[in-house]
């Protein structure tokens, strides 16, 4: 039996008939923090909705947690799932504990945990305010919040840090760096890699829906025998 948390092989999804990704074979596993990199419409977000089932693929096979979620539904998995997506929005009226609440209670987690997750992400004096008063950091301290309810075996981060300061991105690496400590698979989209070598396992390459490079970053230096242009790309 595989011990991957995520196994996708031979991944091609269009839209229409554009591909969007195309034949994608890649495995995450437990405790791995991997960089998603690749410039805008590389088929980043396109690849981290295919792992939740949000869309279906148009051939290969996605595992998801022990789970065909090509042949399955997700819904059994997603509890299981932490997802903070890209331009994360709330419901303006609800405050950021209710809206911890809410979700908590979709997933079957107990709530009283919410408290120890708003002071992880800094967020308790605000706790009590509606997200519609929340700046671009706190919506995204929430949602970062959102994603680690119930200690997620799988946290999926579409573009986290995009927009945040330097002292609030620390943050963000650090509690992800704790949750892969913890045994959780942790991916996360960007397209910044200078800022992600230091702080992820594994870096894969997206470019035009393809899988251009995966492995760690001594790997794809080596492979593109000068690291500047790398990060010049990037
Ligand atoms: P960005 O960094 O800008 O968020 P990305 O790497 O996440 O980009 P995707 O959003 O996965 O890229 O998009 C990959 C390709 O698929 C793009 O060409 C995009 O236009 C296309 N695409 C994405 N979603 C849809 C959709 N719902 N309908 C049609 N085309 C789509």
């Amino acid at each position: 039996m595989s011990t991957a948390t995520v196994s996708l092989r031979g991944i091609t999804k269009r839209y229409g008939n554009r591909p969007a990704v195309t034949d994608v074979d890649l495995v995450l596993l437990p405790g791995e923090r991997i960089a998603l990199v690749g410039h805008n419409g590389a088929g980043k977000s396109t690849l981290i909705k295919l792992m939740l089932g949000l869309i279906r693929t148009s051939t290969g096979q996605i595992d998801v947690l022990g789970a065909d979620i090509t042949r399955h539904k997700a819904s059994a998995i997603r509890a299981d799932i932490g997802y903070l997506p890209e331009n994360v929005v709330f419901p303006p009226a609800m405050t950021g504990r209710e809206l911890l609440s809410f979700y908590a209670r979709l997933k079957r987690r107990d709530v009283a945990q919410n408290q120890s997750l708003l002071e992880r992400v800094g967020l308790v004096d605000a706790a009590d305010q509606r997200t519609s008063t929340y700046s671009k950091g706190m919506r995204q301290r929430l949602g970062l919040a959102q994603a680690l309810i119930g200690r997620p075996r799988l946290l999926l981060l579409d573009e986290p840090t995009t927009g945040l300061d330097p002292a609030l991105r620390r943050t963000f690496y650090d509690i992800i760096d704790a949750c892969a400590q913890d045994g959780a698979t942790v991916l996360l989209s960007s397209h910044a890699l200078a800022e992600l070598e230091s702080r992820s396992d594994r870096i894969v390459v997206m470019n035009r829906g393809l899988k251009v490079a995966d492995g760690t970053l001594a790997d794809l230096r080596a492979l593109a025998r000068c690291p500047t242009r790398i990060r010049a790309d990037f």
